[in-house]
């Protein structure tokens, strides 16, 4: 084996006996590790040549995308891919874009567009990589070169840099600002047509996700847009199909009273709904476009959605979910839902046996958060451990890291968003906090 010393004459380790030294405690490829080396020698002093080689790759295996325990309380946390979904391996081929009837090529889209559309009660649906590539194709599709209304209210930036006014300009419409940024009614939209004369192309509504406006506020209901001679296109965001949630025996919980859902949206005459697969819908990232099937298939139509288009992984598992809202097994096979609607007392009960198992914290009472802009300013009633002190690095180092939460120096676990298949993770992290 090859041991790295400054040798008798003063000189840095060659890189390559640097790399085979690394590799007895990193397991990555030879090749980063070549990497790392060479960044080691060139940047440190001969005498921690080796601690900074070792530091530099520690930071590396640190910063790989695995798993982690979301102990965060917030259930669709963005910096931990938002609603958990499993990854679905098949080193098979699949039949993504053949007709199984004919032998012939097919859509990737047919299927899943067919389950969809009947979940959301549309003529059809559509499939991209998340929510801004559906807004911004069925721009581009319905509205290219024209007249795009949008209430001054609904010209918002959501996260992430999405803000309407830019992704209407890349689509290659115009913005046309209707009413006043508190209050737009029927008649601005009607006006907004009447001056512009066929102009107009849509209207695009856009649910406010995550802000409220509140006090002297109005705007204008689908319901009420849809009586307008221009179809109207309603982003609605976060992915609830259905606001009376059938899948949980028709009890709405309380923290969605004000969420828009897809199903009611289409029926109060929204020509199209767009939203996020990995929010309230509980799947991979990706957006749905579904609604009118000739606009639908316009936007399928139109050069950008085979940019836009998701791949098989992303359709598989919008099958399968689609499937489960359809078959009403969501809370047994969707894990956003499960975590969403497990009791309290549940939690209580975990968070004692994760206690008494570990020897560390107490139990506490806790407010989870939907996240994601969903649901703004809404919590679900939660239970967890607290303990004294902030631990979040170290938590953060565990062999499956835990990310949990700070506040006056207390570290907080919440279960709502753990998974019940790692309390044992979760017991031998909170074990490692006494060494
Ligand atoms: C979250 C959200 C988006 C962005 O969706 P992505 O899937 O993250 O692209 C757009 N519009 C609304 C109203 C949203 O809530």
């Amino acid at each position: 084996m090859n041991r790295v010393s400054v040798d008798t004459a003063g000189r840095p380790p060659s890189v390559d006996a640097l790399a085979r030294e690394l590799a007895i405690r990193h397991s990555l490829p030879h090749a980063v590790l070549v990497d790392i080396a060479r960044r080691a020698i060139a940047n440190g002093s001969i005498a921690d040549v080796k601690k900074i080689a070792d530091e530099l790759a520690s930071e590396l295996a640190q910063s790989l995308l695995r798993d982690v325990v979301n102990a965060t309380g917030v259930l669709l946390h963005t910096n931990l891919g938002r609603a958990p979904v499993a990854v679905q391996t098949i080193n098979r081929a699949s039949n993504l874009e053949l007709n199984m009837l004919t032998g012939e090529r097919g859509s990737r889209q047919d299927a899943v567009g067919k389950l969809l559309a009947l979940l959301c009660g549309a003529q059809a649906a559509l499939v991209v990589n998340n929510n801004a590539a559906a807004v911004l194709l069925v721009v581009a599709a319905l509205a290219n070169s024209r007249d795009v209304a949008v209430s001054r209210g609904e010209s918002v930036e959501i996260g992430g840099n999405f803000r309407i006014p830019e992704v209407t300009e890349q689509s290659g419409a115009r913005l046309v600002d209707v009413g006043t940024t508190n209050r737009t009614r029927l008649r601005d939209y009607q006006k907004a047509i009447d001056k512009r004369g066929n102009d107009i192309a849509l209207v695009l509504k856009v649910h406010p996700s995550n802000y409220r406006v509140s006090g002297f506020v109005e705007d204008t209901p689908t319901r009420e847009l849809a009586t307008l001679s221009v179809p109207v296109a309603v982003d609605i965001g976060s992915g609830l199909i259905d606001n009376t949630c059938p899948w949980l025996e028709g009890r709405t919980p309380a923290w969605l009273a004000n969420e828009p859902a897809a199903r009611q949206t289409l029926k109060d005459g929204a020509a199209l709904v767009m939203f996020s697969g990995d929010k309230l819908f509980g799947g991979p990232q990706c957006g749905v476009i579904a609604g009118r099937a000739d606009l639908v298939e316009a936007c399928a139509q139109h050069p950008l959605a085979r940019a836009l288009r998701p791949g098989s992984l992303t359709m598989l598992s919008m099958q399968s979910l689609a499937l489960a809202y359809l078959d009403r097994t969501v809370t047994t096979e969707i894990t956003f839902w499960q975590m969403a609607t497990i009791p309290v007392s549940e939690l209580q009960l975990r968070a004692e046996k994760i206690i008494s198992a570990s020897g560390v914290g107490e139990v506490c009472s806790l407010d989870s958060i939907p996240g994601a802009g969903s649901a703004p300013g809404a919590t679900i009633a939660s239970a967890g451990i607290v303990i004294a002190g902030d631990h979040l690095a170290k938590l953060r180092k565990h062999d499956v890291p835990i990310i949990a939460r700070v506040k006056d120096s207390k570290t907080f676990i919440d279960l709502r968003t753990v998974r019940p298949q790692d309390d044992a993770v979760l017991a031998s992290a909170l074990k490692s906090l006494q060494k």
